[in-house]
């Protein structure tokens, strides 16, 4: 009998290779895209290991968890770190990237976080990819969790590094995840004695052994089953249209936002400017005395299957994430949300306008 997750044909290189090209279509990108084994924590590691080192003088924007995994790689890599931090309830400007070039002109890398699912914030990463291109430094994004909610372009950002995964946005798999590399990241790589080689973590053994060897023959076998799901997960996105997926997570987004506003009992969006929160997640601020992880706890006992959850770490005492993203990027998973927090807030003796979250969300989803 054939199983179908295990008695496959072998992926071929011609069907790896279109995969790829695929991945690029939907960066909008002329770049080399190589798409790697694991999940995106692997090329955003291999990225910074691959081009930073003794000498690199990175700005690294801390607007959440990642931007602090960053600053950690760069220093482990000897490169001097200047972290720009900014509240998590906040979004950084173009203005701050650019007095953090003027008071330290030999910046030579910079690394940001597009959006971050973890605190709900997404940066202008137009406005502040102008800012690195005039001072000529090197462009790193995690665009993990922008990928599919938002558009994500770096070709007309100048985005030298863009590390996408499949799992947020796009409803596909956390296993394999990619990278467009610009020329000048490719030199940069080249030039760096440090850069990871005959590694997981390289991404030049992509290059030398797959992208100018032709993409005639894979150097590995592939982790088949993701790139089949990364396949299937991009074929649905291009049926529905990039822009349709899109506008479902800004609509999720309003949504949920307007539905907590009116629901009271005071949750509160935790990212103060609807401009800065992230389409991708929505993160809510509990109320004093509230705290976040008991009530995601018990709107998912109700309902187990909504996309909740505490932030993590310390943000596990005050932030909730509604994480609408990918199948829950709908009206459905917005409302049922809403009403199962509310109802938990309700539980605690928080009075609450369930009528007026639900009826606030569906007149906001457009
Ligand atoms: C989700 C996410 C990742 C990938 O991390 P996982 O926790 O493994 O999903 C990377 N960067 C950002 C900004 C993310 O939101």
């Amino acid at each position: 009998m054939t199983h179908p997750f295990l008695d496959l044909p072998p992926l071929s290189a011609a069907r790896f290779a279109s995969i790829e090209d695929r991945v690029a279509r939907l960066l909008g990108t002329e770049q080399d895209v190589v798409i790697m084994q694991g999940e995106a924590l692997l090329p955003l590691e291999g990225a910074i290991r691959s081009t930073a080192g003794p000498g690199t003088v990175a700005l690294n924007v801390i607007t959440g968890p990642y931007g602090q995994t960053f600053g950690n790689w760069l220093r482990d890599c000897g490169a001097e770190v200047i972290d720009l931090a900014v509240p998590f309830h906040t979004a950084v400007t173009a203005e701050q990237i650019r007095e953090a070039f003027a008071a330290r002109p030999e910046i030579d890398f910079v690394s940001l976080v597009h959006a971050e699912a973890a605190t709900g914030n997404t940066n202008p990463v137009a406005e502040i990819g102008e800012v690195v291109r005039a001072h000529g430094a090197l462009f790193y994004l995690d665009a993990v969790a922008s990928i599919g909610a938002e558009p994500v372009l770096p070709d007309a950002w100048g985005v030298d590094l863009c590390v996408i995964g499949a799992q947020k946005a796009m409803g596909g798999p956390a296993g394999v995840s990619a990278v467009s590399v610009s020329a000048r990241a490719w030199a940069r790589m080249a030039s760096n004695p440090g850069a990871p080689r005959r590694s997981y973590l390289s991404l030049l053994d992509w290059k030398d052994r797959w992208t100018d060897a032709g993409r005639k023959a894979l150097p590995h076998a592939p982790a088949q089953l993701e790139m089949l799901a990364l396949e299937a997960c991009v074929e649905r996105i291009e049926a529905a249209g990039l822009d349709t997926v899109m506008r479902r997570h800004a609509a999720a987004a309003t949504a949920t936002r307007a539905g907590a506003l009116a629901l009271g009992g005071g949750l509160e969006p935790y990212v103060h400017d609807a401009t800065e929160a992230a389409p991708v997640a929505t993160t809510l601020r509990t109320p004093p005395g509230v705290l976040a992880s008991d009530l995601v706890t018990s709107a998912l006992t109700a309902t187990p299957t909504l996309p909740l959850a505490a932030g993590s770490g310390p943000l596990a005492k005050e932030m909730i994430r509604v994480n609408h993203y990918g199948t829950d990027a709908t009206p459905n998973a917005v409302r049922d949300s809403l009403t199962a927090l509310g109802t938990a807030l309700s539980e605690q003796g928080v009075r609450v306008d369930l009528e007026g979250a639900r009826a606030a969300a569906d007149g906001a989803w457009r």
